[in-house]
């Protein structure tokens, strides 16, 4: 029989030793005798490899289609976590004694019932035309072709109708040659100040290029876009007027002189349930328990999208961030059988695909005091890329929020899996902003502690591919438990991570 298995037993019996005054002193004394070898030697074997495994597959299949934000499938999937929560041993710790904090998802997009038209031929929405953002507008102007659009006089196009072909000219952004992002970098440098010189609407005509992100911005732009109350990404309408993007074909018409763009644009709103999971295991020591340090991930993927040429319509999100939901539930099974001094406070963030809102929502309204959440640990994509690296991100200043924090996260990857640690993507110019692209930030946005682990995209993120199958288990393993041992270590401090003085994020 090793240590651990002889705590457990401890621990299985620690109940029935409780029934009277002496029994309660002796397991006091006896179990301050096993709190302290077990400091010395905490459960990290409680994750397991084989658990992790076994999760995975089970959140990251199809039968939960993707999981997307809003939908029966966010529910479903919320509900097995929760249901996982409860067999490990976890509290819930949402509202009123439950393990859910629900909230309202609203989604606004343009309506099917718009119609817009030049000449004699109707377009088709999301077949032949997209319109870029939601709005009510109605148009009957004249088209006014333009080839630079950097020389167009207010004299040519107030009042009308200005349309342009796509083209990277003069935009200094390197991603705008990835094909999925040029239209909408295009269009974003455009459009405004198309706008801005009294254009009523602006069509862009697509090129090959365009045409290669085509069925993605179908997709993007029919979903429409989300918001919440307190969302930290606001929307905001590029110009009030609408946009539309055309297929190549519609070059000749709208370069022929004379023609009148009629279009009627309607938009339309949902609300939505969308909901956090939250549970917790309780401190050890009376004066600690009221504090908490955060492990958390996000719950939602991208559901399912008919993207016309690709076969599979399920973005199971393995890794993202499948990964870390059920790395969550191995760091909770190990909290349960060894707690540490402070409590610890697992969070499976709802809707953070479409912009941040579950931890926005937790952090704006914690469902224990903001002030005792110590330090989030958060990660997203855990499961992917080279066996021996990942990054930790909340290192480099301005990310850098508590140098305390920091040194126990690098500490622990030296003790532990001693992985080879990316810096690039902590970086302010860094082009992807990977730092404000997960759930640690509206929690550093209210000055607390944070840690972001990841092992970075990779050529699957955000496709279907994105499978159980593909998911390197010992690494996931391995950075459940560097999580795991970086959290223990600050649940046991004897004073909280100090907040970085000065922390000022760049946005
Ligand atoms: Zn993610």
């Amino acid at each position: 029989m090793n240590i651990l298995a002889l705590i457990t037993l401890f621990l299985l019996q620690k109940d029935m030793l409780m029934t009277n005054r002496f029994s309660a002193a002796l397991a006091a004394l006896l179990l301050t005798g096993s709190a302290l070898m077990a400091q010395s030697k905490k459960p990290i074997d409680a994750i397991k490899a084989d658990d992790i495994k076994k999760d995975l597959y089970y959140l990251a299949d199809d039968h939960f289609r993707g999981r997307e934000a809003g939908t029966l499938d966010e529910l479903k999937a919320s509900v097995w976590l929760a249901e996982q929560a409860r067999k490990a041993g976890l509290e819930p710790a949402g509202d009123d004694g439950t393990y859910f904090q629900f909230f309202s998802l609203i989604r606004e997009r343009v309506s099917n019932n718009s119609t817009i038209s030049i000449g004699n031929r109707s377009f088709h929405l999301w077949q032949d035309a997209i319109v870029y953002e939601p709005g009510f507008a109605s148009v009957d102007a004249p088209i006014v072709f333009i080839n630079d659009a950097d020389t167009v006089s207010a004299a040519t196009i107030k009042g009308k109708v200005v349309a342009l072909q796509f083209s990277a000219k003069g935009i200094n952004d390197p991603r705008v040659q990835v094909p999925t992002r040029y239209a909408g970098i295009v269009v974003n440098y455009w459009a405004k100040y198309l706008a801005s010189k009294g254009a009523v609407a602006i069509i862009f005509v697509g090129d090959e290029l365009a045409q290669k992100g085509w069925g993605k911005a179908t997709q993007y732009n029919n979903r429409g876009s989300y918001q919440i109350e307190g969302s930290l990404f606001h929307r905001q309408l590029l110009t009030g007027v609408p946009i539309i993007w055309l297929q190549q074909d519609a070059l000749p018409l709208v370069q022929q002189p004379g023609q009148q763009l009629k279009a009627h644009i309607f938009s339309e709103s949902f609300t939505y349930p969308s909901v956090n999971v939250v549970a917790k295991v309780k401190g050890s020591d009376p004066k600690l328990a009221g504090e908490y340090v955060v492990f958390s991930g996000h719950q939602d993927h991208d559901g399912v999208r008919n993207v016309p040429g690709v076969a599979d319509s399920i973005y199971n999100g393995a890794d993202d961030n499948a990964s870390v939901s059920v790395a969550l539930l191995a760091i909770g099974r190990a909290f349960r059988r060894q707690p540490g001094k402070r409590s610890t406070l697992f969070i499976w963030h709802g809707s953070e695909e479409r912009g941040l809102f579950g931890s926005t929502w937790f952090a704006d309204h914690p469902t224990v005091p903001r002030e005792s959440l110590v330090a989030v640990l958060n990660a997203d994509m855990i499961g992917n890329n080279a066996p021996d690296s990942a990054a930790l991100l909340g290192l480099i200043p301005p990310h850098l929020s508590s140098s305390a924090l920091a040194k126990i996260g690098l500490e622990e990857n030296r003790k532990g899996p001693g992985f080879k640690l990316d810096t690039a993507w902590d970086k302010a110019t860094h082009p992807e902003v990977w730092y404000f692209r997960s759930d640690h930030y509206p929690y550093a946005k209210k000055n607390i502690p944070v840690l972001y682990f990841s092992s970075l995209p990779h050529a699957l993120y955000h496709t279907p591919g994105d499978e159980a199958a593909t998911i390197n288990i010992e690494k996931l393993t391995k950075i459940a438990r560097w999580m795991y041992a970086t959290g223990f270590t600050v649940s046991n401090l004897a004073e909280r991570p100090a907040m970085e003085p000065g922390f000022q994020l760049e946005r």
